[in-house]
């Protein structure tokens, strides 16, 4: 502070020298005819000594920096300096103003007037100064005028002192501002350095920068972080737009913001240098009057985070296996291309495709097979695929496909048809060549719905069909499928409610042996007496209640009424009960098996289970366990519908399985005689090298029955001998094949 007030003080040195000087030098002429030359010309020197000894120390300071600070000395140095200088003046007109001549008294009061005001004026930043040369300079002048005989003395005197108190009351008010502004550039400096470290410390810490733009959106101000981020020297970027550092699309979204008006915040622009992303937070530099005068912001790279945000979305919505993708995202391109527009909806096709049997693939050559298989087919895919649509894979084998322009069905269901084929070839995969083809289902919206679930859901019915169907077929949803999906919706809810109302109930077919004619068993076979429809058979309702998971209640209700009733019949009998491989899903499908027995009475050699090759697709080693565990009970194994699946022999090897039954199709079915016989004789001798029984099912005349006995078929069943029959006829079948074993074989049809 004391440094600031001297250095303001020693600014009007040289000044200070030449006016002091120069006017006591004019005051000494125009006093010498009033005063002794000797005291004039030593007052004179006085002055001039003391403004030399002032102007000296200005000299050997000028080329050294201000100092910073001073001690109070110096400031008692002025103030004694400035006061002698005040007496040295005031001692002037005291001493001669009144022994002077009017001209010469003029001269002497305007050379006073002006030395108090410019005096006090160039002491003002050291108030005691100022005083000490005011006040003696004003004394005496008024004791010259006092002393003078002037007729306006009394009105001069009176002026000089009201110059005099206006001088002094300057001096008080503008040293005390000056010490205020002086304590307030300190404070701003001290301010500035710090924000200076910050500002520092910020741009060398992190990758964001700080920039200022006028109203137009030129940069004025830009920290230098901002030259390093786009690579540009930094006097080359003030000047310019700041959205020329920013893309294309960004620069409109840029200049939207700019023109809102408002601050914001985390905003992300692509920027144009090395495909970089940039997050800028914007306030505007608001004037006084509220009139925007330009944007303050900070900028920072945010690449880095962008890229790894877009890498969680990419994975989140993509297969890993395919690189399709998933269903999250194509339940969100699906939702996406649903959503009206303009207010009308869009004409869009969902599509689902699943490959037929892929299960036997990942089953016998293991995953990495099947991933393989699976990539194969996504690439086939994405090559059929037309421009406007898109391919995912939803999981497992089934895929969706979502076509964006779908007003015209026919080339929808074209284009479907192309995938279709593009992926019914043989692939090599691991060395084996494995063929595939696909069902696809589509639904049309909006025709079969407005929302993406319930064209998926009917996408979903249409591939089961497509599937029912045989496969290998593109199927598009219709209203008979909607009045078929309402009626399996009804028999299903029916089907749920069928066990407490005792509308289930089991027929049973005989199974007779070929060389003997006589009955060594039953198979157990599920009816439903529907109120409304009568009798429904097994095949109308048994996928229902698997696909629904009733199977397994049913499935419990069966294995018990199959044992109790055939605790009834003859020791000899066994009875052979269907067991469909979803009702394995249950783990304790060996111990329900255990209890009916136990409850029935029933000894387990007489209780034979059919399965069908379905449920080798199921876990191997559960299965196994199955298997065995009620092999070792005692029950035996029967492979239903042998040769209609993908019988493998590697299957037959590995499963405990005890007898074969031939299918009905191999037996009575289309193809020539020769055909058939060469299959069914092919089956009996590999199921004889395998120690197996085989029985011929759907035996409907006495050529086939005479032709199976030829080949050694051990078993038979079918309506040659006698259809299913409800309990009361099977009763009366019992009696009489006690009474008359031989001639079971001629009862009439049921
Ligand atoms: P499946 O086990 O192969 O049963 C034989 C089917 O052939 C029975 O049909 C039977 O009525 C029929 N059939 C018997 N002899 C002849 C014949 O000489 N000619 C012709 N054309 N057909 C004959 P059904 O009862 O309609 O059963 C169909 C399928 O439903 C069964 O095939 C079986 O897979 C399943 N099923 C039946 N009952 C049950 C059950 O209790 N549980 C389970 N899980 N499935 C069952
Ligand atoms: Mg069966
Ligand atoms: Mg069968």
């Amino acid at each position: 502070m004391r440094a600031r007030q001297i250095q303001a003080l020693t600014r009007f040195t040289p000044i200070a020298l030449i006016v002091n000087i120069v006017n006591a030098i004019l005051v000494a002429h125009v006093v010498l005819p009033a005063g002794a030359p000797l005291f004039v010309a030593l007052w004179v020197l006085a002055i001039a000594v003391v403004m030399l000894v002032g102007f000296l120390a200005w000299l050997s300071r000028r080329d050294t920096p201000p100092r910073e600070t001073v001690s109070p000395r110096a400031l008692r140095h002025a103030t004694i300096q400035g006061t002698i200088l005040g007496v040295l003046w005031g001692f002037a007109p005291a001493a001669w103003f009144a022994a002077s001549d009017l001209s010469a008294q003029l001269v002497i009061s305007n050379v006073m007037a002006g030395m108090i005001g410019a005096g006090g004026f160039a002491l003002t930043t050291v108030k005691r100064a100022a005083v000490g040369y005011v006040v003696p300079l004003t004394l005496g002048s008024l004791t010259g005028l006092f002393a003078s005989s002037n007729p306006h003395a009394l009105v001069l005197a009176a002026l000089l002192t009201a110059y005099a108190t206006v001088v002094l009351c300057c001096v008080h008010f503008t040293s005390g501002l000056f010490v205020r502004q002086v304590l307030g550039a300190i404070d701003l400096e001290e301010k500035g350095e710090v924000i200076g470290l910050l500002v520092a410390e910020f741009e060398q810490n992190g990758s964001d920068w700080l920039f200022e733009l006028d109203q137009d959106g030129r940069i004025t101000r830009a920290s230098r972080r901002f030259g390093v981020v786009t690579e540009s020297a930094y006097d080359s970027a003030v000047g310019r737009q700041f959205e020329e550092f920013l893309e294309e699309e960004s620069r409109a979204r840029f200049r939207a913001a700019l023109a809102a008006g408002h601050a914001f915040r985390g905003l992300e622009f692509a920027a144009l240098q090395g495909a970089r992303w940039w997050s800028l937070t914007m306030r505007p530099i608001l004037h006084k009057s509220g009139r925007r005068t330009g944007w303050r912001g900070v900028g920072s790279d945010i690449s880095a985070a962008k890229t790894a945000q877009d890498r969680l979305t990419y994975l989140a919505t993509t297969d890993i296996v395919t690189g399709l993708m998933n269903r999250p995202g194509f339940l969100d391109a699906a939702a996406a291309a649903c959503r009206p527009r303009a207010g009308v909806q869009p004409h869009i096709a969902i599509g689902f495709l699943d490959l037929d049997e892929f299960k036997i693939v990942n089953d016998t050559l293991g995953h990495q097979a099947g991933d393989q298989l699976l990539q194969r087919v996504a690439r086939h895919l994405e090559a059929a695929a037309s421009d406007d649509m898109r391919v995912a894979r939803l999981g497992g084998d089934e895929f969706g496909l979502l076509f964006l322009d779908a007003e015209d069905h026919d080339a929808v269901k074209a284009t479907a048809q192309r995938l279709l084929d593009s992926l019914c070839r043989r692939h090599v995969i691991e060395g084996t060549s494995i063929s595939t083809a696909a069902s696809i289902g589509v639904a049309f919206g909006p025709d079969d719905g407005t929302d993406v679930a319930s064209l998926m859901r009917k996408a979903d019915t249409v591939l089961y069909r497509a599937k029912e169907a045989g496969g290998r077929t593109v199927m598009v949803y219709d209203e008979a499928m909607h009045r078929t999906t309402e009626d399996r919706y009804r028999l299903r809810e029916d089907l749920s409610r069928a066990l407490e109302r005792n509308e289930l109930f089991l027929v049973y077919q005989p199974i007779v042996d070929i060389a003997t004619s006589a009955t060594v068993g039953f198979e157990a076979l599920l009816r439903w007496q529907h109120p409304e429809r009568g009798v429904v058979t097994p095949s109308e309702f048994i996928p229902i209640a698997e696909q629904y998971g009733l199977i397994r209640d049913i499935g419990v209700w069966i294995l018990g009424q199959a044992c109790r009733d055939a605790a009834c019949w003859p020791e000899e009998l066994f009875v052979s009960v269907n067991v469909s491989a979803a009702q394995l899903a249950d783990e304790n499908l060996s111990a329900v098996v255990a209890g009916a027995l136990q409850s029935a009475g029933l000894s387990p050699r007489r209780l034979e289970l059919e399965i069908t090759e379905t449920l080798f697709l199921r876990r191997e080693t559960e299965t196994l366990a199955f298997l065995r565990s009620v092999r070792d009970m005692g029950v035996s194994i029967a492979l239903d519908d042998f040769g209609t699946g993908f019988s493998s022999l590697g299957y037959l090897g590995r499963f405990p399985i005890d007898k074969l039954k031939i299918d009905r199709s191999f037996v009575s079915g289309p193809g020539t005689l020769v055909q058939r016989t060469a299959i069914v004789q092919a089956v009996i001798s590999m199921a004889r090298s395998l120690g197996m029984t085989t029985t011929a099912e759907g035996v409907e005349d006495e050529a086939s029955l005479a032709w199976l006995r030829l080949h050694g078929c051990t078993l038979a069943q079918g309506y040659l001998f006698a259809e299913p029959m409800r309990a009361e006829r099977l009763a009366a079948f019992l009696a009489r094949m006690i009474r008359e074993p031989q001639a079971d074989r001629k009862l009439p049809a049921a």
